[in-house]
């Protein structure tokens, strides 16, 4: 039996969804799948799986599985659920890429899709679960999409077996017919259960002109004149990016000071403040903004939004906008503090320490009011409380790829029309609310309907490989809510093909029209051993290849931090005053003068970038990774942290599909020697090997556009070396990149040089 306190309990009856509990419980009886419909903050996430605890589903031995698209989620919810049910952590868990804190007692375990997907290449049939939980499958996650496709196989194969199991989709939206009509998934559609939200009415304000250019600087004022003249009630804003996110932040600490104690506030930012608010008189100066760390290193994950890719937020003064809440266009806000009306403001993003984000649950602090400046990640897996008004800038940073040369670039896009109404919802949940939209009604009928699912948006090479190694040969065949392109379906064999993971069709060459259609290449057995690593196929090949000359260690510590993104602090940030500018333009020295160091000397430094990025984890490892190292030296302390959690995972994953392999991680690496070196140069080569750039010759330079430019196999256009790269002097002949990212030219990121010139 469940022990609640009496005070969750009173909460949990106001949930909608606790009305529906009988019913739910009777459809997951009578049927292998049933899928639940209900708005954001109706109590899915957290009170179905105590339903489910409750009706005996964790007592014989099976656990509940419930998957989340985001690692935010997963942790918070495990935390809401345990706290809720009066367990401990090791009972209601959790398990992300890198951490969890699972025990042999589990009996709720929250995970991210990726951990589910995992676990089903160990056990097709998920032998541990007696149910499964796809939360938020209205986000069409890769993952979750895939997931919905192998459960519906899954699910009814238990059953045949007499080991039942059963699978629960939930979304806060109603559009779920891609799962339930689609009759290749699901041969007799599942019953649909729709939660009736205590919804509140939300007025929808449209802007009467959109902003095209300054909408933060818009966000802004509207948050102030929100704060300045209306009623009591918190305010949650949505923009698309971290360095937004903290922007309007500080300007928003500004404007409203609020100082109780500095717990509240984040460190960094309150030193910042004091000595901002001295010279409070000084216009913002912007730095010029082009920096490497303006690249994601990973190529497919969560949180892109997060990701800073060059689209920074114009801090800008001045617009002539007409605003709604009465008053004329004011610009000087910020200007003058005002500490008499406090506002305690709350940053909320994906990559936000976990204690950083638990804080927009708890009340604030009396007297003051609640402003929470989030990305996409307040659309619909947190439910903040006591918000009685959003502001919403409309837009989303979105990470778009070119299907045929992969080149990706990060775009600020307009959002689709059910995620404005998603956004708007959050204003009702507790009393009516209103919903400040920063476009005007004109530009909101132009949105699309919905956003397209993600799978239909990327690559699939991980996805394909992922499946061959569950035996899924034809994976044209796979039952897909939505499925990839068949151009995107064909890159993907195509490549799995060329870095050896699958089976070489009979014929040399490209694969022949008739191959295409079948894209049935079965996997190969170094294919089977890639499949085994947790990273992206090309960087599978490059572990798969580590044993040479000892460089085990090395290749591990290369992908580990090719994969983490952001390792470097970025401090081409706009900054408030001179004097900080002064103190950026010192630490971006410094970091210049370190990464130059960690470039190294005569022969590795054709390793190039990957070579600075070995050399920054050796050294950071060596001083012991403390928080002062990475702020001295321009590391992302939280990004070497997952760097380490993540050579740790690829020792064990080496070690398990190699027993003789005997590596293990040193953190007092020397660096590799010359012959090691060349080796390391020939391993990445062989992964990156369809990511090869030659430089444009003399003779060639028709145009001064190709000055310094590389030419490669698929595009016409130029594409660079980053000022910020360990070869932007060098310029070798040919170099592998790790990805091309277009922001104001093509760069190639990650570059290492191929041949000795
Ligand atoms: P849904 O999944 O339907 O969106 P949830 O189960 O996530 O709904 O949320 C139900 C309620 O629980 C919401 O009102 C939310 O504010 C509250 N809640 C969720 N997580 C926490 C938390 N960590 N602390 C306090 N309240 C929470
Ligand atoms: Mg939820």
């Amino acid at each position: 039996p469940v022990e609640r306190l009496p005070e969750i309990q009173e909460a949990r009856l106001r949930l909608p969804v606790l009305a529906e509990e009988q019913i739910i419980m009777e459809a997951v009886k009578d049927h292998e799948c049933v899928v639940l419909c209900g708005e954001t903050g109706s109590g899915k996430t957290t009170q179905v799986p105590q339903f489910l605890y409750e009706a005996g589903f964790a007592s014989s031995g099976g656990i509940i599985g419930v998957t989340e698209p985001r690692r935010v989620a997963a942790i918070s919810m495990s935390h809401r659920v345990a706290t809720e049910m009066n367990l401990s952590s090791g009972v209601v868990s959790y398990q992300i890429r890198y951490e969890g804190n699972v025990t042999e007692n589990t009996k709720i375990k929250v995970m991210t899709d990726g951990v589910l997907l995992k676990e089903i290449q160990r056990d097709f049939l998920l032998q541990k679960y007696s149910v499964i939980i796809i939360d938020e499958a209205h986000e069409r996650s890769v993952y979750t999409d895939i997931l919905i496709g192998l459960l519906s196989r899954i699910v009814p194969l238990r059953n045949k077996k007499g080991l039942p199991m059963k699978l629960i989709i939930m979304s806060a939206t109603l559009r779920v017919e891609d799962f339930t009509e689609n009759k290749r998934l699901f041969s007799s559609p599942p019953p649909v259960i729709k939660v009736e939200a205590r919804q509140f009415a939300v007025t929808v304000h449209f802007n009467k002109r959109t902003p095209m250019d300054d909408y933060t600087g818009e966000t802004f004022r509207k948050i102030c004149k929100i704060h300045r003249m209306l009623p009591p009630g918190g305010i949650l804003v949505f923009l698309t990016g971290q360095a937004e996110v903290h922007s309007v932040c500080r300007r928003l600490r500004k404007a409203f000071p609020y100082k109780p104690n500095r717990e509240h506030t984040d460190m960094m930012e309150t030193e910042e403040d004091l000595k901002k608010s001295k010279r409070a008189k000084k216009k913002n100066v912007s730095l010029p903004r082009i920096n490497l760390d303006n690249y994601s290193a990973l190529p497919v994950d969560e949180g892109d939004e997060d990701r800073q890719a060059g689209i920074d937020e114009d801090d800008g003064e001045g617009s002539d906008l007409e605003l709604e809440l009465g008053d004329h266009p004011d610009t000087d806000h910020e200007e003058k503090a005002d500490p008499s009306i406090p506002l305690y403001v709350l940053p909320l993003y994906s990559l936000l320490a976990p204690e950083q984000q638990a804080k927009v649950f708890r009340p604030p602090p009396a007297g003051s009011r609640l402003c929470v400046v989030a990305t996409n990640v307040a659309e619909t897996s947190l439910t903040i409380p006591g918000i009685k008004y959003v502001v919403d800038c409309g837009r989303v940073k979105k990470r778009f790829y070119d299907r045929v040369t992969g080149v990706s670039s990060f775009k600020v896009t307009w959002i689709s029309q059910a995620s404005a109404n998603q956004r708007a919802g959050r204003a009702g949940r507790t009393e009516p609310g209103h919903c400040y939209r920063l476009y005007s009604s004109a530009v909101f009928g132009d949105f699309s309907l919905f956003s397209e699912a993600e799978i239909t948006r990327r690559p699939v090479e991980d996805l394909v490989l992922q499946m061959k190694d569950l035996n899924i040969e034809k994976v044209v065949n796979f039952p897909f809510p939505t499925p990839p392109s068949s151009e995107a379906l064909i890159a993907a064999e195509e490549l799995l093909i060329s870095l050896g993971a699958l089976e070489k069709p009979a014929r040399h060459g490209r694969l022949s029209e008739m191959e295409k259609a079948r894209l049935s290449c079965p996997i190969s057995p170094l294919g089977r051993a890639m499949a085994a690593f947790p990273v992206a196929p090309r960087y599978a090949k490059m572990l798969a290849l580590g044993r040479q000359q000892g460089c085990m260690q090395y290749i591990i510590t290369i992908v580990s931090a090719m994969t983490v993104r952001e390792i470097f602090e970025d401090y081409d940030r706009p900054a408030g005053s001179e004097e900080e500018n002064v103190k950026m333009s010192g630490k971006k020295a410094r970091s210049v003068q370190m990464r130059r160091l960690w470039a190294g000397q005569g022969a590795s430094l054709l390793l190039g970038d990957l070579m600075v990025l070995l050399g920054a984890v050796g050294a950071c490892e060596f001083a012991g990774l403390t928080p002062q190292f990475c702020e001295e030296n321009g590391l992302r302390f939280k990004a070497m942290l997952e760097i380490r959690r993540l050579r740790g995972q690829l020792t064990n994953a080496v070690n398990a599909v190699c027993a003789d392999a005997d590596v293990y991680v040193d953190n007092k690496m020397a660096p590799p020697t010359e012959a090691q070196v060349l080796c390391l140069r020939q391993i990445v080569l062989a992964g990156l090997g369809d990511h090869i750039a030659r430089r444009v010759q003399a003779e060639e330079l028709l145009d001064p556009k190709w000055r310094n430019a590389y030419k490669t196999p698929l595009l016409d256009d130029p594409v660079f070396i980053h000022p910020s790269s360990a070869l932007h002097k060098t310029l070798p002949e040919f170099v592998v990149y790790q990805e091309i990212m277009e922001t104001t030219k093509m760069y190639m990121r990650g570059v290492c040089a191929v041949q000795d010139d």
